[in-house]
């Protein structure tokens, strides 16, 4: 599933591409046919994201809400001509010369203000706002005996983090995931959430997830493999001091973590 930085790279780039004129909106199955009529020769005003939600905000009020879910992607298409859109095509949304091309999400639907205020009021803080409270994520970890691996994957928690980063940022902090959240000290959690902050904006920038310090890249960046450049996630052995990760279900997910820097 996507996490945080993916949906702020979109509404990043979505905006650049499609923001300030009318867009062209189609779709290529019934099931968002209405409303990408209703869409169509609409003004994109802004977008904006908050975890793993995506919104557009448009002329006429009309809010269109997006979360990709497991398996949904958006495809940024810039050939031309541009090929039509698929049986499997949600929604395209085209300005001039590009067109975003949305697949397989959770949710697409037009939402008002006040129901996209209603989604955003369940969510947690999202390291990668600026207006985001870390009290709030602290206050639940106060009160809640569940691990801190588990409740960093709640979105009501911490919204964006997901299955990648929760397992990253435990371990360079050095924060065993099992640990039950009213048992994190106020340091470490400030070490994590300035984790989260850090981590998911360098993911934004980079558009994927490497959460390795320079010094520690087995190559450089560009040239990293799939799934190089991280400490635990996917790991055998820990990326910081190469004991062997301890692996185990956590909130339905694997997870990795290192009993030398992360002890319980
Ligand atoms: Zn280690």
């Amino acid at each position: 599933m996507p996490e945080g930085h993916t949906i702020h790279r979109l509404a990043r780039d979505q905006a650049r591409d499609l923001q300030g004129r009318g867009v062209e909106a189609t779709a290529g199955q019934a099931r968002f046919a209405e409303g990408a009529e209703r869409l169509h020769g609409q003004v994109l005003l802004g977008t904006e994201a908050w975890g793993k939600h995506l919104f557009h905000e448009y002329d006429s009020g009309d809010v269109l809400h997006v979360h990709l879910g497991l398996i949904g992607k958006f495809f940024r298409r810039t050939a031309e001509p541009r090929p039509e859109p698929t049986p499997t095509t949600r929604l395209r949304l085209a300005g001039d010369e590009v067109a975003w091309d949305l697949i397989g999400p959770m949710t697409c639907r037009l939402v008002s203000p006040d129901e996209q205020a209603a989604v955003v009021a369940k969510l947690g803080p999202d390291p990668l706002r600026r207006d985001a409270d870390p009290e709030r994520m602290w206050a639940k970890l106060q009160r809640s005996s569940k691990p801190i691996g588990l409740l960093m994957m709640e979105q009501d928690v911490v919204a964006g983090v997901g299955n990648v980063y929760r397992s990253e940022i435990l371990n360079i902090v050095g924060v065993d995931p099992r640990r039950p959240g009213r048992q994190v000290t106020r340091d470490e959690f400030d070490a994590i959430w300035a984790e989260a902050v850090r981590q998911l904006k360098l993911g934004v920038k980079r558009n994927r997830i490497v959460t390795m310090a320079p010094e520690d890249l087995p190559r450089p960046l560009n040239r990293l493999r799939r799934g190089e450049g991280r400490y635990a996630y996917k790991q055998e052995a820990c990326g910081r001091c190469q004991t062997v990760l301890d692996v185990y279900p956590l909130a339905g997910r694997t997870t990795w973590s290192c009993p030398t820097c992360q002890p319980a």
